[in-house]
Parts: structure tokens; C-alpha cells; sequence
């Protein structure tokens, strides 16, 4: 029986499939997998998204005005300057989408953000993926590979899964480089969570450069991954084209509201990551004693580069009923999630060392 047709990219493109098994298991796992915050949502989000449950027989503003005028308080920039999405993933997507002429190509790193190449190749775009050396961006090689087809390259800052970040001289360098045509996204979906004063701000350093456009989420730091909220800073002149290639509607109102109201209690959220950031310290020193090899990571993630062992190991804190991200053949990515889960983590990691055969 003949079946329809349907783009043939479906056949051969990756599928996106985080924690797989995760939310059909019965018994939870503790959820190490998706670089998520640990803590519940504060009693003022809570009550935001009850407000905000309130209207949902009418569509949501579909311009997040409000939202977008607190992020512009919050940045110190124009409003015109920001699009809000369902996520970052969905202002990817938009990006994508964007610069998808026939034969356009992106430029990015690998292992790198597992979505690029997926929606990449959504959209039609060829995607030209560069090793990381040493675990981080080779930003020289990446700007190399720039053609005359080349219409973005994303520089994931921190990189997920390493948690490794680009040298800010060696960004400059190769922001230099990119023809003006070309779209340079910087992802800093983890931007929160950098202690190390030599990182890029790209939104202080972006906002120079009309071809930089900054990813942020509220899913990570602010800790509302559930709700889907992201938003892209860049310039006007590219931000109001970008947001006609937006799906209409696509962040709720619960969305909107529970973000402005993360927005007016980002001290205390701020307080949380530096929870996580002394807890990563805490988890990296420990697997360091243990004998691991851990970049130093400034995200909420750690890095096992384990190889071949990848899958296995990540099998293995399955069985003890811990979620994390395994990439077969290179490595296995870690959370920083709550002390008590970190320390079952650890528990596991040490009994697989010294189990093993
Ligand atoms: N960028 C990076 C580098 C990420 O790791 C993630 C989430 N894992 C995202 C973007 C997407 O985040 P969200 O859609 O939840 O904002």
C-alpha cells in the first residue's frame, strides 16, 4: 500500500530524542538529562501562571509586549532589538527558516547543540559541521569553511554538551572574519551560569555587529523549562524581519507572564545558579579525585569524555535509575542538579570505576 508522500529529508534527517524512556517510565528516574534547574518554581511564578490561567480562552498577545519591555529594561536595550519565542529552539527554528535560499549553508560545531542539525535540515539548509578540538570551538577552521553559500554560523557559548567556552579574543577574531551577509548566531542558552571573567558577553559585544544575534532561555537559569520561553537579541533591522518568520501565537500567555514575573524576581533566581555553579565546582572536584577527566565547565553541565564507553556508561546510570545524555562513541553529559542527586550520581560513577572490567 503506497503511503503519502512526505519530504524525503524525513527519512534520513537525525531525530531529536532527549531522554528517551524518561517521562513513559513508571518509576521517575532522577533527571540528570536535560541541563534543567532542580529548584520548583518560586511562590510568585506560581502565582503569575494562575493569573495568567485565568485568560486562556483568548489568544496571547502575539507581540509579548509586556515581556519584551522587561527584557529591554533588564538589558538596557531598545525593544525593537528583541524577539521573543517559544523557546530558543523555536527562534532557531525562525532563524533557520530564515536564511533557507536554496543551496544556503550553516556553519557550526560538533558535538555541538543536537537541534542544529535537525532543523538545519528542516529547512532545507546544509549543514557543515566543524570537530571541536580539544573540546572547544575551532573557530579558525569554522571561519575557513565560510563560502559564498554560507548564510549563518552558530557558535554555541558555552558549548552544550562540553560546557566549554570560546576564547573572547579568538571570537573577536573570527567575528572579524564573517562577511557582513552572513548571520553569526551566538548561543548562550547557559550564559547564567559563566563564572570565568574571560567569557564574551554577546550581548554587550554583539550589539555592535548588525550580522550578531543572541540566543537566550528562560529554560535554564530562570527555571521555567516547561513553559517554553526563549528570546533573540540583534539588530532592528534584522529583528523585524525575523519575527514575520516567527509562528503567530506561539508563546502562551502563561509563558509570557510567568517570564516577566522571573524577570522581576531574578535576584533570587541569580542566588539558585550560584547554587548550581558551587555544586558543579563541588561534582567536577569530586570525579577529578576519582580519576575522570572533566573539562572545566561553565555551564550547568559536566562533560565524561568517555568514547567508546559513552553508551555503556550511560546505560549503566540508567540501571541506577539516573537519567543523563549519552553520545555514543564520544562522551556522556552530565546535569548539576540537586545535591542529593549529584551525590547518587557520584555514587554511580565511582562503583563504575571501579566495577568495570
Ligand atoms: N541552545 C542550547 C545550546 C541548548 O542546550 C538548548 C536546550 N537544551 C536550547 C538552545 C534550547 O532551549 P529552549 O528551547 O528550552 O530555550
Amino acid at each position: 500500500m503506497s503511503l503519502p508522500r512526505l519530504r524525503t529529508v524525513l527519512d534520513t534527517m537525525p531525530s531529536y530524542q532527549p531522554s528517551e524512556g524518561v517521562y513513559a517510565s513508571e518509576r521517575r528516574p532522577r533527571l540528570l538529562s536535560a541541563n534543567e534547574s532542580p529548584h520548583q518554581p518560586l511562590s510568585g511564578i506560581t502565582e503569575a501562571i494562575a493569573r495568567a490561567g485565568a485568560t486562556v480562552n483568548r489568544y496571547p498577545d502575539p507581540g509579548c509586549a509586556a515581556l519584551t519591555r522587561s527584557l529591554a529594561r533588564t538589558h538596557g536595550i531598545d525593544e525593537d532589538r528583541i524577539v521573543v519565542g517559544a523557546g530558543s529552539v523555536a527562534l532557531l527554528q525562525t532563524l533557520f527558516q530564515a536564511i533557507a535560499d536554496p543551496g544556503a549553508e550553516v556553519v557550526h560545531a560538533w558535538p555541538s547543540f543536537e537541534l542544529y542539525p535537525v532543523l538545519a535540515e528542516l529547512a532545507g539548509v546544509t549543514c557543515v559541521p566543524v570537530p571541536l578540538t580539544d573540546g572547544t570551538h575551532d573557530l579558525r577552521t569554522m571561519a575557513d569553511r565560510i563560502t559564498p553559500r554560507t548564510r549563518l554560523v552558530v557558535v554555541c557559548n558555552p558549548n552544550n554538551p562540553t560546557g566549554t567556552v570560546a576564547d573572547p579574543d579568538e571570537l573577536a577574531r573570527f567575528i572579524a572574519r564573517i562577511p557582513p551577509t552572513c548571520l553569526v548566531a551566538l548561543d548562550e542558552a547557559y550564559f547564567e551560569y559563566v563564572r570565568s571573567p574571560a567569557v564574551t558577553n554577546g550581548l554587550e559585544y554583539g550589539l555592535a555587529h548588525p550580522n550578531i544575534v543572541v540566543l537566550r532561555t528562560f529554560s535554564k537559569a530562570y527555571g521555567l523549562a516547561g513553559l517554553r520561553v526563549g528570546y533573540l537579541v540583534g539588530d532592528a533591522r534584522v529583528t523585524r524581519r525575523l519575527r514575520k518568520a516567527g509562528l503567530a501565537y506561539a508563546v502562551s500567555a502563561v509563558a509570557q507572564h510567568a517570564a516577566v514575573e522571573a524577570l522581576v524576581l531574578q535576584e533570587q533566581l541569580m542566588r539558585r545558579v550560584d547554587d548550581t555553579v558551587a555544586e558543579r565546582t563541588r561534582v567536577r572536584e569530586a570525579l577529578l579525585r576519582d580519576g575522570w577527566a572533566i573539562p572545566a565547565s561553565e555551564a550547568n553541565f559536566l562533560w565524561l569524555p568517555l568514547g567508546e564507553d559513552a553508551a555503556a556508561f550511560g546505560q549503566w546510570c540508567t540501571h541506577q535509575g539516573i537519567a543523563v545524555r549519552a553520545f555514543p562513541g564520544e562522551g556522556v553529559r552530565v546535569t548539576v542538579g540537586s545535591r542529593e542527586d549529584n551525590d547518587v550520581f557520584l555514587t554511580a560513577a565511582a562503583t563504575w570505576r571501579t566495577t568495570r572490567p
